[in-house]
């Protein structure tokens, strides 16, 4: 199995790379923000409980994210891995992952990063709200989870560096070199 983790701040391109790389690699890509925002929109008893908190830009308690990413595996035995996409957010869901796999006797092969700093962000969720209408996009919801990836999401860094299983990839410009770039990485994992 190849287990991928994308990683980055809101806005780093993640959903973008993910297309193109299930594309490539026939993995299951697994969006926590996409499974929660399916759950809100078809009101189920998880999006009644998440809704308000997607909507502040603020992470959903762990239990439950960790509880609904560990069913959506379950639910593709026969994959050949899986991308993780907005998943680790936090060191207790970082070590809650790697306790699952374990148990499946797997594990993250590694973690691609997508650098992009904070000016860039702001401005590709400027452009993005426009389009998605996402009201988590609206810029004091933004400032929200930027803070929470920056006093958060950031620490999931260190505890897969200390694993040496992190490859930093210049997330700022042309979506096919950064695809390249993030290709190269995983290719010589
Ligand atoms: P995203 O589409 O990845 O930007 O996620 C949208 C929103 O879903 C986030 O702002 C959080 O409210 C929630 N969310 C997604 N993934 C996670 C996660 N791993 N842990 C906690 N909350 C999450």
């Amino acid at each position: 199995m190849l287990n991928l983790v994308l990683f980055g701040p809101p806005g780093a391109g993640k959903g973008t790379q993910s297309a193109k790389l299930i594309e490539k690699y026939q993995l299951v890509h697994i969006s926590t923000g996409d499974l929660f925002r399916m759950h809100i929109s078809n009101d189920t008893e998880l999006g009644k409980r998440v809704k308000q908190i997607l909507a502040d830009g603020l992470l959903v308690p762990d239990s439950i994210t960790i509880d609904m990413l560990e069913e959506e595996v379950q639910k593709n035995p026969q994959a050949k891995g899986f991308i993780f996409d907005g998943f680790p957010r936090t060191v207790a869901q970082a070590e809650a992952l790697d306790a699952f796999l374990e148990g499946k006797s797997e594990k993250i092969n590694g973690v691609v990063q997508l650098d992009v700093n904070q000016d860039e962000i702001k401005h590709r969720i400027a452009e993005r709200q426009k389009i998605s209408g996402r009201a988590d996009d609206d810029a004091d919801k933004l400032l929200k989870r930027i803070d929470e990836y920056f006093s958060k999401t950031i620490h999931v860094l260190p505890y897969y560096e200390a694993q040496g299983k992190v490859t930093k990839v210049n997330g700022i410009g042309d979506i096919d070199e950064i695809f390249n770039n993030v290709c190269t990485a995983i290719d010589s994992l």
